[in-house]
């Protein structure tokens, strides 16, 4: 094992964190931009606990509203027009993983001399990451992405020529500091809170599947985060008002990708490359799209390596060996893994994300898509194992 690990976020977590959000900003700025989404932030009345936090620091607000669930890059360009025109400093995401990924860039945008799409990754482009950004500080409404403490960001080009679910990754992307307050998911809806549950989960069976052999420290820890929302996603979906059920849940958003089970693992995501496609075209919650996508994947995939799954089937669910050979225990342990997905309300079918009448062109045309925004050398999609064009169509054909 070899790695190198940074993150560099300052978290502060707890009920009532909200509140030092004023003092928080005041260190790096005088004139925030305040990005929010659709609105749930102005019902919650989370939005004025944090204006007034902020104005008792002597933080000056300038508000940006509208990011969308999947934000476009438009609304990004929108927003860092708005804070180059109001000189501010800082920028603040309040919301779910679309509106703190909206945020960081925005933050690189404003300072970045080119057109923004080049920051991100598209297949055959080398992309031209920003070296600088305003300061970013991000309060998560949601427990899913982990958006709050890492320095990803997850965008979806929309201009004439491209339509295109893409990301960037880059160290100028982190928070200087994530406050987490778990009191403010507890207006997220039930469905919301189960695709949260899966994304959570996805994150770390991405790197428990893809990665690189001989890391038992971090198996153990990605099974830690699956075994800790396994027990406590269905408390915060059944009662959303446990706040301990929130708070296990958000901490274990936080840690399945602050970078901590990701180190020396090294693996890609080919679970969320082909989901993004899906949220790209469909518009779909990403949390249940993977819900569909990543039971279709785990079966095709565990073929290639019955043995890891079948790990994953004795350490998750308890699931012996008894007159099975590993291929039979890893696909019981799928099993389960999609019954657990369906007893807390997520969608494991296309045809339930209202994606029906699927034809053979549509799943090409998907596949293709997926692999405009990364493939390897030989065109196919990095995972393990590599998935080729037919691959990709296959796994979404077993999704059907
Ligand atoms: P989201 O798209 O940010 O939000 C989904 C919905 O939940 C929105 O309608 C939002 O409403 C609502 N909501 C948020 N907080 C709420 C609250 N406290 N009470 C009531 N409603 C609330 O969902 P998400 O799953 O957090 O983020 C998904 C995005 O993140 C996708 O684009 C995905 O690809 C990306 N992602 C990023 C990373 C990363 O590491 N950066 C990782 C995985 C996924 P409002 O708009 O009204 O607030
Ligand atoms: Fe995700």
């Amino acid at each position: 094992m070899k790695f190198e690990f940074y993150n560099p976020t300052r978290l502060i977590f707890g009920a009532g964190s909200l509140e030092q959000l004023g003092k928080v900003v005041s260190q790096y700025g005088k004139k925030a931009l305040l990005v929010i989404g659709g609105g749930s932030v102005k019902k919650s009345g989370a939005f004025d606990r944090a204006v007034s936090s902020l104005k008792t620091a002597g933080v000056s607000v300038v508000e940006f509203s509208g990011v969308e669930p999947n934000p476009r890059l438009s609304t990004v360009v929108r927003a860092a027009e708005l804070a180059k025109k109001e000189a501010c400093d800082v920028v603040i995401g309040m919301g779910g993983g679309s509106v703190m990924d909206a945020s960081k860039v925005i933050a690189a945008s404003v300072l970045y001399e080119g057109d923004p799409k080049d920051m991100l990754v598209r297949a055959g482009k080398v992309p031209k990451l920003p070296e600088r950004a305003l300061p970013i500080i991000t309060v998560p409404t949601l427990a899913a992405t982990g958006s709050e403490m890492n320095c990803g960001a997850v965008i979806t080009i929309d201009d004439e020529k491209e339509k295109l679910k893409t990301f960037i990754k880059t160290e100028v992307l982190y928070p200087k500091v994530a406050v987490v307050d778990p009191e403010l998911t507890i207006t997220v809806p039930k469905a919301h809170t189960a695709y949260g549950a899966c994304d959570i989960i996805t994150h770390v069976t991405e790197g428990y599947f893809n990665g690189i052999d001989g890391t038992p420290i971090q198996d153990r820890f990605a099974e830690g985060v699956i075994l800790t929302v396994l027990e406590w996603g269905p408390k915060a979906v059944s009662n959303g008002s446990d706040i301990e059920a929130r708070a296990q849940v958000q901490w274990a958003s936080i840690v399945a990708l602050n970078g901590w089970v990701q180190a020396g693992v090294n693996a890609p995501y080919p679970v969320h490359m082909i989901e993004h496609t899906l949220s790209a075209l469909y518009d779909i919650p990403h949390g249940a799209g993977l819900a569909v996508v990543n039971p279709a994947w785990m079966r095709f995939a565990a073929k290639f390596r019955p043995e890891r799954f079948a790990q994953f089937a004795q350490r998750i669910f308890g699931l012996t060996a008894l007159g099975k050979d590993d291929l039979g225990l890893a696909m019981e342990g799928i099993g389960r893994f999609e019954e657990f997905l369906r007893s807390i309300g997520c969608p494991t079918r296309l045809s339930e994300l209202g994606i029906g009448d699927v034809t053979e062109e549509m799943l090409s045309y998907w596949a293709d898509k997926t692999l405009e925004v990364l493939c390897d050398e030989e065109g196919r999609l990095p995972g393990r194992p590599p998935l080729s064009r037919e691959d990709i169509a296959e796994i979404l054909r077993m999704a059907m």
